[in-house]
């Protein structure tokens, strides 16, 4: 059985003392949860007090983006290795916003995955078509082009401890969820490509996630859907009452599999 993983994508938000604040609350409200993986991604700078924070706790540290190479003339960016250093566990990688604002492809994100994957961090990789790509019934191409070009030469035991994260970028930050049934369709459809890339193996044991205007009210709806494994929420993510409602939501999954 897959471990169901709620993920909280901080974007560009929270100082480090608000991020303490916010986790401080969590690790209060969720110490109970042992069926769920948790995982908070804040900002680079804040990553260090997060992850002091959280030490011992059932809430694990992820970062929002990396850079393939360890060390070098690179101006700006942060790897693996930095992570690490700082308790860094999971990395989000591919985010349709930096694919929008940051020209992020496929192939970067094939190079990041490796990168992560060197270093023993699991990567949260996300897909997801626009809204145009959608109304053109364009879905399932795009989605197979992501994963195929993302996923290219990793190994079958490399995928197995991965996360994918399906996102449609029309319901990011919009308020507009797609219904379980559209979600479920496109895990389904990951889960097949999976086991045409790798085997069914493989294909079973990778985590699933919904990405795109989770909130408390609709995860529970979301995680009956059998190919859905959790969930990478954003903006729900910055209040404390919200991202636990979300994860304490989510375990009725964990109790209808029992
Ligand atoms: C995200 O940032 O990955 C996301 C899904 O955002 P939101 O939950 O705000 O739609």
């Amino acid at each position: 059985m897959r471990k169901p993983i709620i993920a909280g994508n901080w974007k560009l938000y929270k100082t480090s003392k608000e991020a303490i604040e916010l986790v401080t609350l969590l690790k209060r409200d969720l110490c109970d949860v042992d069926t769920v993986d948790i995982v908070v991604c804040p900002v680079f700078t804040a990553l260090s007090d997060v992850s002091d924070t959280l030490t011992e706790s059932n809430i694990r540290v992820g970062a929002q983006n990396l850079y393939w190479e360890d060390a070098g003339a690179f101006t700006g960016e942060v790897s693996a290795p930095l992570l690490k250093e700082l308790g860094v566990e999971y990395v989000i990688i591919g985010h349709s916003e930096r694919r929008q604002f940051f020209g992020e492809t496929n192939e970067t994100v094939n190079k990041k995955m490796k990168a992560a994957l060197r270093h023993q961090l699991i990567p949260i990789v996300c897909v997801g078509e626009v809204l145009k790509e959608r109304e053109e019934n364009k879905t399932f191409d795009v989605i197979r082009t992501q994963c195929e070009e993302s996923l290219k030469g990793l190994s079958s035991e490399e995928m197995e401890g991965l996360i994918v994260a399906y996102e449609p970028v029309w319901a990011i930050g919009t308020g507009k969820t797609a219904t379980p049934a559209q979600a479920q369709e496109v895990h389904h459809f990951i889960r097949q490509l999976l086991t045409k890339m790798f085997d069914e193996e493989v294909a079973l044991k990778v985590r699933i996630q919904y990405g795109g205007s989770v909130k408390p009210e609709n995860i529970a709806e979301l995680m009956a859907e059998p190919d859905i494994d959790g969930a990478l929420v954003g903006g729900a993510s910055l209040k404390s009452e919200s991202f636990a409602a979300i994860v304490i939501n989510s375990c009725s999954k964990v109790q209808t599999r029992k």
